[in-house]
Order: structure tokens, then sequence, then C-alpha cells
């Protein structure tokens, strides 16, 4: 028998719990052919969440948790699920039921197809503000433009992903993660299915404006050295431009002579200047950074507990 493991990252999230396992169990019900595993990851948070799940496993035995040892973030708290889970298959899904657990037999019927990505695409997005839609979709084409794999917009990580694809994240340990980038850099077989996207059903969201700039920073230079690229351009473009002004300046100066003037100017030229080189040392900062974080090789999680035994580097 097939066996699948829906996989939940879960920080603060004590008021759904219960509401999402029993919409679980009624999808599981309708697909009696297969087993399932409901692998819960939580992630450092703070309220219920860790003694409701362990509740709800001592009900089902279904139910398996990994207990970081604090918030990770859940880029990371999924990869913690991949490590753990023991599916043929795996499904991410949202603890706050924005992404419907009854698509999931939809989900499985094209895995049953042959398709080893089943991704489930946005077609509405309730309970969010016009401005992070148009934010989104801003960032979206941005990161299109920039990166040359193709990354599927309105797209979030509830997705179905056979072992094999499992088997290939599992190898990109990188720690500061973009997994929405990822989920296509390995490629394999896949296919798309439409959904609405319901509101959050109780709790608060833990994206702010702030966490939406850092991914989208993170997105655009964890897959791409193009912003490098511009800088190197623009700074190429900018040095002939001001090669041409010197040629012109200093043919001005000996036929026409020079009454020092020129304030204006010089005060653009070296603020134009200035902006610029700020500019291209941040785009290099940022790959620095990147390639400091990544040498230093740590672990990307610790687990205090999986299910109920004590455990602790990964
Ligand atoms: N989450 C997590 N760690 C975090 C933040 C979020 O594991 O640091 C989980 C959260 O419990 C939920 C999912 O990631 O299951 C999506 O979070 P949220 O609903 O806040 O994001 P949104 O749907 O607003 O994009
Ligand atoms: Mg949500």
């Amino acid at each position: 028998m097939n066996q699948i493991t829906i996989l939940i990252p879960a920080y603060n999230e004590e008021e759904v719990l219960y509401p999402l396992y029993e919409r679980l169990c009624d999808v599981f019900d309708s697909l009696p052919l297969f087993e399932f595993e409901i692998l819960f990851v939580n992630d450092g948070s703070r309220d219920n969440t860790m003694s409701i799940i362990k509740a709800l496993r001592k009900s089902d035995p279904r139910i398996s948790f990994v207990d970081l040892t604090r918030n990770f973030g859940k880029e990371i708290a999924m990869m913690a699920g991949f490590d753990y889970a023991k599916g043929d298959a795996v499904i991410i899904i949202d603890a706050d039921l924005q992404d419907p657990p009854e698509l999931i037999p939809e989900m499985i019927k094209y895995w049953q197809d042959g398709f080893e990505d089943v991704y489930a695409k946005r077609r509405t997005r309730a309970g969010e503000t016009w401005f992070k839609k148009w934010t989104s979709s801003l960032f979206y084409s941005l990161l299109q433009k920039f990166s040359s794999i193709p990354i599927q917009p309105n797209t979030g990580d509830f997705r179905l992903l056979d072992r094999r694809c499992i088997e290939a994240l599992k190898q990109m340990r990188e720690t500061q993660r973009y997994t929405k980038g990822m989920f296509s850099w390995i490629g394999f077989n896949k296919k798309e299915i439409l959904f609405d996207r319901d509101a959050r059903l109780a709790g608060k969201t833990k994206w702010n404006y702030i966490k939406l700039i850092d991914l989208a920073i993170e997105g655009i230079t964890s897959f791409t050295t193009k912003p490098l690229r511009i800088s190197a351009l623009f700074g190429f473009a900018i040095s002939l431009f001001a090669f041409i002004y010197i040629v012109w300046i200093v043919f001005k100066t000996l036929i026409y002579g020079e009454s020092v003037a020129g304030y204006p100017s010089l005060m653009t030229v070296v603020l134009f200047l200035g902006g610029i080189q700020l500019l291209s040392l941040g785009v290099i900062g940022e790959y620095l950074g990147r390639i400091f974080n990544e040498t230093k090789k740590r672990p990307l999680y610790f687990v205090n507990e999986y299910n109920d035994f004590k455990k602790m580097a990964e």
C-alpha cells in the first residue's frame, strides 16, 4: 500500500489544529487505498501547539511530529519535514486551512498518473489585501525577469512531491533557502491544478512586509547572480559616459577657458556616482553575506523530540 505523508509546518497554530485534523480525517476516509502519515513540524511555537499535537498523537497513531528547538522559519521547518517524512509521496500543506485538504485526492490522482510534482495554483486569494496581491505579483514578475528558471506565480508551497523530488530536495542543504525556487530548479514531471485560496481560519499570519522584502531578496539572490552583472554593466555605461564628458570638458576649457562655475553639475555628478557606488556595494554585500552563511556549514536545525524520542543534531 502506498504511504503518503502530509507535512504540516506549524508555528503558533493552536486554534486551527483540531479543525485541520478533522478535515484531513474526512479526506483520508475517502481514500481507503492509501496509508497516511500526518507529520507536524512544530517550529518553536510559543502556544499550546505542541501539547495539542501530542494529545492528537495519543489517539491517532498516524500522527508523527518533529519538535524543533526554536523557531527556524517555515523554509527550514519544511526541510525538517522532508528529512523525517516516511511516505512515498509528501503533501505540504499550511496549518491554517488556507490550502483546502479536499484537493488532496486530485493531487494523488495525478501522482498515480505519473506526475512527480503536483502543485496547486491559486485562482483567487481571499482575505488578502490588494496591496499584498499587488506586491506579490510585482515580485514574481521581477524574479522571472532576473532568473533563468521559471518560477510559478501564485503558487505557494501547497503541493504533492514524489519521493524522488524529496530525495533531490534533501540534497540541497543550503541555509538560506528559497524553497519555491528549488521546486522548479529540481525539475521532474510537473502538473498544475487550480484552487481558490481561502482566508486563514483563525489566528494571525506570521508574515509582515519586512519578512516579504527579505524573502524577495532571498529569492533573487539565491537563484541568480544577474544583479551583479547589472551593476557591472551600469558601472561600464557610466564610465563610458564620464569619459566622453571628460574629453568634452578638456576641449571646452582649452578653447574657451574656464570661469569657475559648474557647482550644480559637480554636485549632481558626485551624488549620482556616490549613489551608484553604494548600491553596487550593497549588491556585492548581499552575495558576500550569502557566501559567509553557507561557508559556516551549520546544521539547518536542531530537534528537541521526534515522536517522543529526545534527539539532538540533524
Ligand atoms: N510557519 C512556520 N514557521 C514560521 C512561520 C510560519 O512553520 O516561522 C507555518 C505556519 O504555521 C503555517 C504556514 O507556515 O502553517 C504558513 O504561514 P502563514 O499562514 O503565517 O503564512 P501566509 O499563509 O500568510 O503566507
Ligand atoms: Mg496562511
